[in-house]
């Protein structure tokens, strides 16, 4: 299996990754919703129950399926 992204890596930090979502800098983001998350966002590969998936913003990793990141799209 893919390893899962860390936080302190570099696209990571750009994008203010994190892997729950209820850790997100609100103050840093303040277009973050509480709904949402790596699993309800347009970008994941993975199922919406999947712990994880992939993610093209971090190629040859897997993003949490409850995390976040500034690259977030709500689903058409
Ligand atoms: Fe998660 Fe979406 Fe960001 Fe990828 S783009 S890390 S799936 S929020």
């Amino acid at each position: 299996a893919q390893a899962l992204v860390d936080e302190k890596d570099a696209t990571a930090m750009a994008l203010g990754y994190v892997s729950d979502a209820k850790r997100v800098d609100a103050r840093k983001h303040p277009a973050f919703a509480a709904e949402q998350s790596c699993a309800r966002c347009a970008l994941y590969q993975g199922q919406p129950t999947d712990k994880s998936g992939g993610c093209p913003l971090f190629a040859g990793k897997q993003v949490a399926g409850s995390g976040w990141c500034s690259g977030w799209s709500r689903k058409a």
